[in-house]
């Protein structure tokens, strides 16, 4: 039966919702509605002017509607009177086909149309920096190797403990959380679950981060690559796929090599043939580039990919296999959208297994240094500009993504690139001033 949200709102004490939904970009908009709306509101969704987000509508479309998903909702931990809900797009009645959670949960039923489950777990890095971003906020934290600096983690203690307990007390059963391998660098970990879930719960991790920061007088940031020379922010995707009823790993099989069975190798196969275009949406700014294609740093390493290669329990390719069953993509950045991110992991996976594709040979080496070796590994794009081409030219997954999408999104990311390419830096004036 569904939830009544108004019920909800009585049992918990609730005096707002926020019914929220996830433009292209990955922003997260709201309206703040009392409970005593809250029936209507579940019923005809929360009237917005879509225009004034990122959905590539204009001003002449009629109102969108976003329809709060009871199933979602969240009391919020640190705010007990409101309560989150994720809502899904419509207009006049019809779901909005570009909008990330309705393409989302549209794949998803592909996916179980074919009797597949796909869960995943994410890892989204962040930086706690000074208010205005320019620095990060702790002046000790200085070392050359601060992964897992205990003293570090213990300076900001405060912080991701309490968005930790929130965790807890949420049932997301976090497991661990550390400094990581930048300077104001962090990660918390919480177990994978379905796709949507997974999605629904990354955007709100976000949103209680850069909350609990605030509350600190901190800020929160996902950006993929804040500090030149210190390894940026990645959004590892654990990967893997179940039978219908969820308790079957489709992935897992002992008997074959990484403990991967063929169906999860043709989903890998997917992933490694659609990776240039699809790194268009897991890596979707221009300071994402930055990231992947940085110098590495002093201690001989981004951890961040580069190649499109494959690999078992080794940090320095694209793909991953730490152990059986499930394997990790090291691409996505901290600006990927929650929902386009699984969207398009799944379109690709899909793919894969339509196509028995061959993910390639996998490689042993240390990418970092002896990438040289291996020539003919194809290179991850090496800006916006060339992940869009890419998508671009990929008909399949422009397709399974949906053209309505897939024409938005490049309009608007083309256009940003044109932003950018309207910019001039510093680095220009430096090495150009006196030709
Ligand atoms: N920060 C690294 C990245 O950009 C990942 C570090 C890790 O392996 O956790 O992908
Ligand atoms: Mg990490
Ligand atoms: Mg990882």
């Amino acid at each position: 039966m569904t939830l009544q949200l108004k019920d909800f709102a009585a049992e918990h004490g609730i005096k707002y919702f926020m019914i929220s939904y996830t433009d292209l970009f990955g922003g997260q908009r709201a309206k703040l509605v009392p409970a005593q709306a809250i029936a209507d509101m579940q019923k005809d969704g929360a009237g917005f002017a879509g225009f004034a987000t990122w959905l590539d509508l204009t001003p002449a479309h009629p109102d969108l509607f976003a329809l709060p998903d009871p199933s979602s909702v969240i009391q919020l931990p640190w705010k007990k009177e409101v309560a989150w809900v994720a809502a899904d797009c419509v207009m006049e009645d019809k779901p909005v086909a570009q909008a990330p959670r309705v393409l989302l949960k549209r794949l998803v039923g592909e996916a179980a149309e074919q009797g597949l489950r796909v869960k995943t777990g994410v890892e989204p890095e962040f930086f706690l920096v000074s208010p205005d971003g320019s620095v990060i906020s702790d002046e000790y934290d200085k070392a050359e190797k601060p992964c897992y600096d205990q003293q570090a983690v213990m300076r900001r203690y405060d912080v991701i403990a309490e968005i930790c307990d929130h965790m807890l007390e949420l049932g997301w059963k976090p497991y661990q959380n550390d400094h990581e391998d930048a300077n104001g660098q962090f990660e918390m970990n919480w177990e994978y679950d379905d796709a949507l879930a997974t999605a629904d719960k990354h955007s709100f991790f976000k949103f209680m981060v850069k909350s609990v920061a605030e509350k600190h007088g901190l800020r929160a940031t996902f950006m993929p690559k804040p500090f030149k020379g210190l390894t940026g922010s990645g959004c590892h995707a654990h990967i893997s796929v179940w039978d219908v009823d969820g308790k079957t790993n489709a992935f897992a099989d002992s008997a074959m090599p990484f403990g991967l069975s063929a169906r999860g190798k043709e989903f890998l196969g997917g992933i490694m043939r659609h990776a240039s275009a699809l790194a268009a949406i897991t890596n979707p700014t221009v300071n994402s580039y930055k990231r992947i294609n940085a110098p590495r740093t002093i201690s001989g390493a981004t951890w961040a990919p580069n190649t499109v290669t494959w690999t078992g329990n080794n940090r320095t390719h694209m793909v991953r296999v730490p152990g059986p069953g499930r394997f990790e993509l090291r691409l996505p950045d901290g600006a990927a959208n929650p929902y386009l991110l699984q969207a398009v992991i799944i379109a690709a996976g899909l793919s894969g297994i339509r196509h028995q594709a061959d993910p390639g040979r996998h490689y042993d080496i240390d990418m970092y240094k002896d990438g040289h070796t291996v020539t003919d590994a194809p290179r991850l794009p090496l800006n916006l500009l060339d992940a869009l081409r890419d998508y671009e030219k990929d008909d399949e997954l422009q397709d399974a993504l949906g053209r309505d999408f897939s024409s938005a999104y490049l309009k608007l990311k083309r256009r940003e690139w044109d932003s950018y390419c309207a910019h001039f830096t510093e680095w220009e004036r430096e090495t150009t001033l006196d030709v």
